[in-house]
């Protein structure tokens, strides 16, 4: 069973994610919990909440099927102690955010060393961030995101999101989310069949499989290895479509939500139906 829908828009209200879903054809979405490019947000009112749970229910979407992403602003990582301060405090908040909505996972880039640091005592900084923050929330989950490794944004190999989750006390509470477009731009070759089952098995190998709670599905303008972040639409990209083929056919991407972030969103209905057709 596999589910597939886009990052959807919250205008209005989060309660309408789930309706903006359902109108494309979605199976599974993604939203922010708030602008993602400011630091504080209003808390949600009761019209909110109770309209984002009714919404769900009446349009047939569970926890596992919702991935909300934090802030842009947010760097887990910081090396320096005021925006640290603030990145955590911004995170808790989203955390407590989805909990209010009933969900289960965030979805969050790990962070960035600004060079300013070595990235061993970044990724250290950004798994003290987690448990602080799974401290302060119950029952969401850390989704860590795979980046493509641009600037200094660190979460480009997998060797560097199990350090993070290694340092994490409740690892039950801790996941990861493979944007393609962003492993491709890594480095790591999904575009080959070869490449696509050695890349899964090194996944499953450095993490385990069983820590992956969602993907991004996204094909890329950048040739493998660029480590330059640039989505592009399915089958159009340096990717091709055939990676997207594999994975709706593929068992270990079951029940965890796929979501578009493609650039030309008006293009999402198309691509849900595509990917519904691929997996046959
Ligand atoms: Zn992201
Ligand atoms: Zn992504």
């Amino acid at each position: 069973m596999k589910y597939i829908g886009a990052h959807v828009s919250t205008a209005g209200g989060v309660e309408n994610a789930p309706v903006n879903a359902h109108q494309i054809g979605a199976t599974a979405f993604a939203l922010f919990t708030k602008n993602q490019r400011q630091w504080v947000a209003k808390p949600f009112t009761e019209k909110n909440i109770e309209g984002f749970k009714e919404n769900c229910e009446k349009y047939g979407y569970l926890p596992e099927q919702i991935l909300p992403h934090d802030s842009y602003l947010i760097n887990l990582g910081h090396p320096e102690q005021a925006p640290l301060e603030k990145s955590r405090n911004a995170f808790i908040d989203e955390m407590q955010r989805c909990e209010q909505l009933g969900l289960d996972r965030l979805n969050f880039h790990p962070g960035s060393h600004l060079k300013k640091t070595t990235e061993e005592l970044c990724l250290d900084t950004i798994a003290e961030s987690i448990n602080l923050a799974l401290d302060k929330s119950n029952g969401v989950m850390a989704v860590i995101e795979n980046t493509a490794g641009q600037g200094t944004n660190l979460g480009f190999s997998f060797y560097q999101i199990a350090h993070i989750i290694n340092r994490v006390e409740d690892k039950s509470r801790v996941g990861v989310c493979i944007d393609t477009c962003h492993a491709f731009s890594a480095g790591y070759d999904l575009k080959s069949a070869e490449g696509f089952e050695k890349t899964w098995k090194e996944f499953d190998e450095v993490i385990g499989l069983n820590y992956l709670k969602g993907m991004h599905i996204n094909d890329s303008k950048k040739e493998l290895g660029s480590r330059v972040d640039r989505h592009d639409n399915l089958g159009v990209g340096t990717l091709g479509i055939e990676v997207f083929e594999r994975i709706m056919k593929d068992e270990r991407f079951d029940r965890i939500p796929l979501i578009l972030e493609t650039p030309k969103t008006e293009l999402w209905p198309e691509e849900i139906q595509k990917m519904k057709d691929l997996a046959g």
